[in-house]
């Protein structure tokens, strides 16, 4: 029988293993960490649940698929809960915008902050429902292992004035600056500077509109562990706590891997869903290819990280929605920062309250969250984070006690944060990158890090170092491309050997 390695269980990792099994190829999932999920790791503390990464939970479509692959149904493995509103956006200036699904609630929003932009607003909602149909449903699950592939889609994309930043498409419809904010902040949420991500990415906002946003019950983690079910169920063998340390090779095909712990596997390919640098400097390093590469995408423009708090508090909120982000007096000035560097004195942040959808995630009477600040990755800030991290955290903290949880200190029963030193010690991030490579056009689709290596033909990436990037639906979207190349590559072979 087939068999194949898959390296990491983040959802890309997860989605492709699934994928995989349901196909019929003996498939194992190794995962470096004490649980499976990668950036959306769990971890429990003074009796909260604290979901470590991913809380936004869109296209639900695409999870729905990876149990139909098998006849079987999401829903029987994990509740999915709606948000309303999608996000509360706050402003310094005491301006509050619901951002939902609800049209009239959205249009009597925009028109009371500006008149004239209700009928902008349609025109960019139009547009990002173009760009939805022609660049996720149509292009989003594509592998673009050659340069045709890409000429194919130049023309949608001159159409679609991909050249243009999700800002500029935003300006040219809508005229309010705070109102600019709301429909262009998205790119952020997978890595993207509003002001160079490719309008492209404007596809978000249709695509949230389409599907809606979700939560799992028992926090993002219970659809993990639902993934994780379903591939045990199909057979699939799971090894965690497990870190890889080469992938072996012999001439131009991989061979197998060897971790840490002692153990190796023969196979007959490998997927990586670990960091694109870690799996070619460190994994390949004894190999010509893996040094090449590891130099080659080391050159390359990485998105920013994040610096996360995790807090309890022994007080409810119901005040607080379960998603609320909250923007800094600058915006344009913020983003040179965050994607260049320095770490500014100020930020823009975003606020989750899981407790808002779910309370068992808390004890009674107390509420959980998580604040996170979109900060310069490693190698456009270098200072110690060791150092700066309790007086950025305590910082952070006292202006969420300003604008929206009063009493927040007097409260707090519990915190822990995550920095961008922890994205690269406990992620292996390259630099500490919280999405990979930054989505900007010239590192998207062919540009960015093929879903089968150009040289070692049975050597498979998936996640948000490849196509179409980061984001759940987007590596999601990725696991389908490179299973789809894996398997007609795959089970010919196996065809024959039965
Ligand atoms: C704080 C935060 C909030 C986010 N919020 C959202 C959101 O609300 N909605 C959304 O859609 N997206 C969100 N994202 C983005 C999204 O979480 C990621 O893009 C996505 O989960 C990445 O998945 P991945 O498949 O690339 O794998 P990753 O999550 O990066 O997992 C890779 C796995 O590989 C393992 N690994 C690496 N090297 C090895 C090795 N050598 N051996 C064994 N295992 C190895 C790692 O331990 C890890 O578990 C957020 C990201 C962060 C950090």
């Amino acid at each position: 029988m087939t068999s194949v390695a898959v390296i990491g269980s983040g959802f890309g990792g997860l989605a492709l293993a699934i994928r995989l099994q349901s196909a019929g190829i003996a498939t194992t999932l190794i995962e470096a960490r004490d649980k499976p999920g990668g950036r959306a790791y769990v971890f429990e503390d003074a009796g909260f649940t604290f979901d470590a990464g991913p809380t936004v939970i869109t296209d639900p479509s695409s999870l729905e698929e990876l149990f139909a692959l098998s006849g079987r149904k999401l829903a029987d493995y994990v509740e999915l809960l709606p948000v309303a509103p999608f996000y509360r956006l706050m402003w310094e200036d005491g301006f509050v915008f619901d951002y939902s699904n609800d049209q009239k609630l959205l249009d009597d929003q925009i028109r009371a902050k500006n008149p004239r932009d209700v009928e902008g607003y349609q025109k960019f909602f139009e547009f990002s429902q173009h760009v939805f149909r022609e660049g996720y449903l149509k292009l989003g699950h594509e592998a673009f292992l050659d340069f045709r592939t890409m000429l194919k889609a130049a023309p949608q994309m001159m159409r679609y004035e991909a050249f243009r930043s999700v800002y500029a498409m935003v300006a040219r419809h809508i005229k309010d600056p705070q109102l600019r904010q709301a429909f262009s902040f998205h790119s952020l949420l997978v890595g993207g500077n509003p002001f160079k991500t490719s309008s492209i990415y404007a596809l978000i906002h249709a695509l949230e509109k389409e599907w809606g946003v979700w939560f799992p019950r028992g926090g993002t983690h219970a659809l993990v562990r639902g993934m994780v079910k379903l591939f045990e169920d199909l057979g699939g063998t799971v090894r965690i706590g497990s870190k890889v340390e080469t992938i072996t090779a012999a001439g131009g095909r991989v061979t197998g891997v060897r971790t840490a712990d002692g153990w190796s596997g023969a196979f007959d390919a490998v997927a990586s869903n670990g960091d694109i640098v870690h799996t070619y400097k460190e994994l390949l390093a004894d190999h010509p290819r893996g040094q090449a590469m590891g130099k080659s995408l080391a050159k390359r423009s990485f998105s920013p990280s994040l610096f996360v708090v995790y807090f309890g508090l022994k007080s409810e909120r119901p005040d607080v929605k379960h998603h609320t982000i909250l923007f800094g007096e600058r915006y344009k000035e913020l983003m040179d920062d965050i994607y260049h560097g320095p770490l500014a004195d100020d930020f823009s942040l975003y606020l989750h309250h899981p407790t808002a959808t779910d309370p068992a995630l808390a004890p009674p009477g107390h509420s959980g969250f998580y604040v996170l600040s979109p900060v310069p990755h490693r190698g456009n800030f270098t200072g110690d984070w060791d150092a700066v991290a309790p007086a950025y955290a305590e910082k952070i903290l006292a202006a969420l006690e300003r604008r929206v949880l009063p009493g927040l200190k007097r409260d707090l029963v519990t915190m822990r944060a995550f920095t961008p030193k922890d994205f690269s010690t406990e992620l292996g991030a390259h630099l500490g990158s919280a999405f990979s490579l930054e989505p900007v056009l010239w590192q998207s689709a062919y540009f960015r890090t093929h879903n089968r290596d150009d040289v070692l033909k049975n050597l498979y990436f998936v996640g948000a170092g490849t196509h179409p990037g980061a984001g759940i639906p987007g590596v999601v979207g990725s696991a389908k491309a490179t299973a789809g190349l894996m398997l007609a590559d795959l089970l010919p072979a196996q065809a024959n050997a039965a």
